[in-house]
C-alpha cells in the first residue's frame, strides 16, 4: 500500500516512507542537485574543504554528475578533532539549534550542529527507519539509547514521536528497572544497542521473567555497535522479538543513514540525504558494484555541519539488486566488522566479529566474551574469555575441558590461529550500557 503513495505526496499518510520508492532515475536527479549545493556550500563556508579542494585545483562548478563526487577531497575523523569544536560549521551559531559530541576516549570529543532544518531531516529519517522496521502509531517503544551529547537517544525520540509513538524516554543503564518498566508499562518496541540488549535478556533470566510469556515485545532496532547475524539468531531466538538493524554516524547525522526493512537482507540507505560510495580503504579508489570495502558517505542536505566524502572505517558493499520490499533506495550489506576494530596477532588480521561467529557456532555458548591481547618475550598472544551459563559450570570438569577445545577449534577454523580460551564464571565479563568493549589490548602496556 504505501508503495503507490510516490504518486500521492501531498497526502498524509506516511509520505516520509514515500520516499524510499522514488523512481531510481528521480532519486538520482535529487541527489545531483543536493551534491551541487552541498559542494558549494561546503567550499563557501567552511575554510577546511575549500583548502583541500582548491589544492586539488577542484571548482564546485567541476561537480556535474553523480560519479565527479570522486573528484572531491575525503573527509575523516581526525578532521573534526582538529577543527574541534565549530571548524566544520557552515552557518552562524545563530542559525544552530543542537549540539551533540562523541563520547572521546581520547583526547577531544567530536562535536556535531544541526539548523532547524537539519533536525526535521533528522526526525524524518528516522521516521522511515521505524517504518521499515514495521513500528507504527500504537507501539509503546522503550527508547534505552542513551540520552544526552550522544546522537542515539535523542535522535531515536523525535522520530518515534514523529510516527506517533508511544516514546519511553528512559535512557540506558539500570537494567533491572528496564525489565520492570518494559512490563509493568506494556512496551511493545525497543531501540539500544544488541549487547545492551543480551543483557537485558539475561537480567529478566534472573529476575524470572520469561520474554517470550511475560513481556508485549514484538520488534527493536538495534545499533551503534556491528553485530553479527549470529547474534541476531540468538536475541530472535531468546526474546521472541523481531530484530532489526539500523546504522548511523554522530559524523554524518547520527542515526537514521541506512535501516533494515522486513527483509532483513541489508540496510537501505535513505539516499537522498545521502550519497554512498565504497572505496578500497588502501587505494581510496572505488571498488566494483557489490564487492566489499570501505564506506564513504556525503551528506546531501545538512546545512549546520555538510560532510563530504566522510571515511565511515565501516566494511560493506553495495548491493545494488532490487529488494523484495519494493524500496528503490539501494541497500548496504549489514556492517559486521570496521577497519578501526581489526588487529593483527601473528601477521593475520583479525575481527572481533570473527571471534563472535565461531562461539556461537559452538553450541551451548552465550555471546559474552571478551578478547585479551597480550605480549610475552616479544611474542603475541590471544586470549578470549568465554561465560558459560550455569547449568555447565555444574557439569564434569571434563566436559568443561571438552567445551574448551570445541571453542578454540572453531576460532582456529575460522582466523587460522591457536587461541588460549578461558571459561569464566556468568557475570563475571563486564556489561556495557552503551557499546560493548570486545578487545583489551595489552600489548603495548609497560610491563
Ligand atoms: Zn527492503
Amino acid at each position: 500500500m504505501i508503495r503507490n503513495l510516490w504518486n500521492d505526496l501531498d497526502g498524509t499518510f506516511f509520505p516520509e516512507s514515500a520516499l524510499d520508492y522514488m523512481p531510481a532515475d528521480r532519486l538520482r536527479e535529487v541527489q545531483l542537485q543536493r551534491l551541487k549545493a552541498v559542494t558549494a556550500l561546503a567550499y563557501e563556508r567552511v575554510a577546511l574543504f575549500r583548502e583541500r579542494m582548491d589544492a586539488k585545483g577542484v571548482k564546485p562548478g567541476d561537480v556535474r554528475t553523480l560519479d565527479d563526487v570522486r573528484l572531491l577531497p575525503f573527509a575523516a575523523k581526525t578532521d573534526l578533532r582538529d577543527t574541534y569544536p565549530y571548524g566544520l560549521f557552515a552557518v552562524p551559531m545563530s542559525e544552530v539549534v543542537r549540539l551533540h559530541a562523541s563520547s572521546g576516549t581520547t583526547g577531544k570529543p567530536i562535536v556535531v550542529g544541526y539548523t532547524a532544518p537539519d533536525m526535521e531531516v533528522w526526525k524524518q529519517v528516522i521516521m522511515r527507519t521505524l517504518y521499515a522496521a514495521g513500528f507504527s502509531r500504537g507501539d509503546v517503544v522503550q527508547n534505552m539509547f542513551g540520552y544526552g551529547l550522544f546522537t542515539g537517544g535523542l535522535g531515536l525520540h523525535d522520530g518515534i514521536e514523529g510516527i506517533g509513538a508511544t516514546v519511553i524516554p528512559i535512557s540506558g543503564g539500570n537494567s533491572e528497572r528496564q525489565i520492570m518498566v518494559m512490563k509493568d508499562f506494556g512496551v511493545t518496541a525497543v531501540s539500544c544497542t544488541p549487547s545492551y540488549f543480551i543483557h537485558l535478556i539475561e537480567v529478566a533470566g534472573k529476575l524470572g521473567i520469561d520474554f517470550k510469556r511475560d513481556l508485549k515485545v514484538k520488534r527493536g532496532v538495534f545499533g551503534a555497535e556491528p553485530w553479527t547475524d549470529q547474534m541476531r539468531q540468538f536475541i530472535e531466538t531468546a526474546s521472541g522479538i523481531k530484530a532489526y538493524d539500523i546504522y548511523g554516524l554522530s559524523e554524518i547525522i547520527g542515526p537514521g543513514v541506512a535501516a533494515e526493512c522486513g527483509c532483513q537482507s541489508g540496510l537501505h540507505v535513505f539516499e537522498d540525504h545521502f550519497l554512498v560510495e565504497i572505496v578500497d580503504p588502501k587505494t581510496l579508489e572505488p571498488v566494483p558494484e557489490g564487492q566489499e570495502g570501505e564506506l564513504v558517505i556525503t551528506t546531501l542536505s545538512k546545512q549546520a555541519m555538510p560532510v563530504i566524502r566522510y571515511r565511515t572505517r565501516d566494511i560493506t558493499a553495495i548491493e545494488a539488486r532490487p529488494c523484495a520490499c519494493g524500496r528503490s533506495i539501494r541497500r548496504i550489506r549489514r556492517i559486521s566488522r570496521r577497519s578501526d576494530d581489526m588487529f593483527i596477532i601473528r601477521g593475520v588480521n583479525v575481527f572481533p566479529s570473527q571471534i563472535e561467529t565461531a562461539l556461537l557456532k559452538t553450541e551451548a555458548s552465550l555471546p559474552h566474551y571478551q578478547i585479551v591481547l597480550t605480549r610475552k618475550s616479544g611474542l603475541d598472544r590471544m586470549e578470549v574469555r568465554v561465560e558459560v551459563t550455569g547449568e555447565m559450570l555444574r557439569d564434569r570438569l571434563s566436559e568443561m575441558e571438552g567445551l574448551q577445545r570445541r571453542f578454540a577449534h572453531s576460532i582456529e577454523q575460522i582466523t587460522s590461529l591457536h587461541t588460549d580460551v578461558i571459561l569464566v564464571q556468568p557475570g563475571t565479563i563486564p556489561r556495557s550500557e552503551g557499546k560493548a568493549k570486545r578487545v583489551l589490548d595489552h600489548r603495548n602496556d609497560s610491563v
